[in-house]
């Protein structure tokens, strides 16, 4: 089940900009969206691991960060 609400000041997306939806899959964490198309490129350098380049599956899509965090450890002490 998923449940979809408005996202809060300082939660992302996974592309790295801020998120307008957060979606809460029960019990599997929460995701935030941007609102804009996932073909989007992420924000570099990645917001979550600091990668200089965009994350990409084997086969060469856009994927999101294996460190992804609804908010950034850190982000909400700033
Ligand atoms: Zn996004
Ligand atoms: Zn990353």
């Amino acid at each position: 089940m998923v449940i979809e609400r408005e996202a809060n000041p300082g939660e992302l997306c996974t592309c790295g900009r801020d998120a307008v939806t957060v979606y809460s899959f029960s019990g599997r964490g929460e995701m935030g969206w941007c609102g804009l198309s996932s073909a989007l490129p992420p924000v570099v350098p990645c917001r979550f691991c600091g990668s200089d380049e965009a994350h990409r599956t084997a086969w060469g899509d856009l994927e999101k960060c294996p460190r992804y965090q609804l908010v950034p450890a850190g982000e909400m002490e700033k």
